[in-house]
């Protein structure tokens, strides 16, 4: 019996194929997910508590049959034949669908300088395994990318005691993502750590010995790790002939160029009502787009509007970034005791904030931040900055009026 299939199961195929049920679907459910274990979280592969890489599930075995989820574990979907309304699998079988959710992910880029098979990806619980194995023995390692996995891994090896390098292209760290201001921040808290900076120089091989810079320099290390961002996985529905670009180019009900082909999470590049698409890469967004994909899956036509969020834990430090700052915004700042917040405005509208502090000092102003932004205040910057003026107070009037 056809009904909804899902392909890829991470965070984003498994939290859609609950969705479903929790929206009230009762047709059949298969996830086909290419990794050989039940699905699991990724953000906790880059933030070991201990010395042992942790697989936190997403769902246990019995989760997934007690709602009747057919889950196809070690199984990857290598051919979608869209005018069909069928999909090929590794082994062989062909599954026929009245509805497809594309939630195929992100794969990590690649180098492609002499030696590139040396360095080591991170992106899945055996990468996470084979590195926090590796690195005990070698004490000396490079990370080539200062992005948010390059410096979330030094962070967890320096708390090791080894010793680490962190290679980057641009001139500063954590540049993509990250406000300025608390780039700097975390910047700082590395240099501090004794993270070995290389800055503004590409890789041009990598060695028995190492990592060769592109200014000729060497940065000496017995493993190399590549953090240099991802690509989204659309190579299946590329084959197909769906739209992509910058991933499966969707519209804002994450409804693909196909009919009943649905795409979401890391590989889903969303139509934005001001122009263009928009791909996310957290945590948040590929559990929000699952539930907004499910629920247009079975014919509530809604649009996905959710406030981007993400976080990211470096050493005793957490930051929380929502919305989407920019370097053209107001920037406001607020003072915390084990912390700081920065509100960022356009034209007067509160539109994102950002907040670095221990452990979780930044957690509940975020998340007021984040209804205040929903309310679209236009608050008074000398309130935002008073830390003596709580959030909820401000919130609280902003809804009263
Ligand atoms: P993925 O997690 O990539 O899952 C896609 C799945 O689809 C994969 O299992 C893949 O094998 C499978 N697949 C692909 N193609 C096929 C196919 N043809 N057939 C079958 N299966 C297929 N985000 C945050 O917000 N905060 C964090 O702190 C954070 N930490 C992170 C730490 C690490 C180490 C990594 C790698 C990511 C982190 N992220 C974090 C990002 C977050 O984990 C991702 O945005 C999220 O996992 C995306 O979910 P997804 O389901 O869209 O894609
Ligand atoms: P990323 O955040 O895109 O960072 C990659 C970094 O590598 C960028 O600074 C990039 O610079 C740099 N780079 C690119 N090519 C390079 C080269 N040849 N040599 C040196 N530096 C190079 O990606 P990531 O850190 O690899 O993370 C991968 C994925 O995991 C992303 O989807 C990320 O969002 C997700 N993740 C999220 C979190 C979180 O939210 N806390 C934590 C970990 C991972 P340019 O920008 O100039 O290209």
């Amino acid at each position: 019996m056809s009904g909804i299939v899902i392909i890829g199961a991470g965070e984003c195929g498994t939290r859609a194929a609950f969705a479903l049920r929790e929206a009230g679907y009762s047709g059949s459910v298969v996830l086909v997910g290419a990794e050989p274990h039940l699905p699991y979280e990724r953000p906790p592969l880059s933030k070991p508590a201990s010395d042992a890489v942790r697989m936190k599930l997403i769902c246990a075995k019995d989760g997934l049959a007690d709602a009747g989820i057919d889950y196809l574990k070690g199984v990857s979907a290598s051919k979608l034949d869209a005018d069909a309304g069928t999909v090929t699998l590794s082994d062989g079988r062909v599954l026929a669908y009245q509805k497809l959710l594309l939630a195929t992910g992100a794969r990590p880029r690649r180098l492609a300088c002499p030696g590139a098979e040396r360095a080591l990806d991170f992106r899945t619980h055996g990468d996470a395994e084979a590195i926090f194995s590796r690195a005990g023995v070698a004490r000396s390692t490079a990370v080539i990318g200062g992005g948010l996995i390059g410096m979330e891994l030094a962070s967890v090896l320096r708390g090791e005691g080894i010793a680490v390098s962190v290679i980057e292209a641009a001139p500063k760290t954590l540049g993509r993502a990250v406000p300025a201001r608390f780039a700097e921040k975390l910047h700082a808290r590395h240099i501090e750590e004794g993270v070995d900076f290389h800055l503004g120089r590409g890789v041009a091989a990598i060695t028995d010995d190492g990592v060769i810079l592109t200014d000729g320099s060497m940065v000496q290390a017995q493993l190399v790790i590549s953090a240099i961002g991802v690509m989204p996985e659309i190579t299946l529905a590329q084959d197909a002939g769906l739209a992509t670009g910058n991933g499966i180019l969707t519209d804002t009900h994450l409804r693909t160029s196909a009919a009943n082909i649905f795409a979401a999470g890391d590989c889903a590049a969303v139509s934005q009502t001001d122009g263009g698409h928009i791909r996310f890469e957290s945590w948040r967004n590929a559990r929000a787009q699952a539930e907004t994909a499910a629920r247009t899956m079975i014919g509530s036509l809604e649009p996905f509007t959710a406030i981007p969020w993400f976080w990211s834990d470096q050493y005793d430090l957490s930051l929380q970034v929502v919305g989407l700052p920019q370097p053209a915004h107001q920037s406001v700042v607020r003072p915390l005791g084990d912390g700081e917040l920065e509100f960022y405005l356009d034209a007067g509208r509160l539109v994102a904030a950002a907040g670095l502090g221990i452990g979780n000092a930044v957690a509940k102003d975020i998340k007021l931040a984040e209804m205040l932004i929903a309310a679209g205040v236009r608050p008074d910057t000398a309130a935002l900055a008073n830390a003596n003026l709580n959030l909820k107070a401000l919130l609280k009037s902003a809804r009263a009026a």
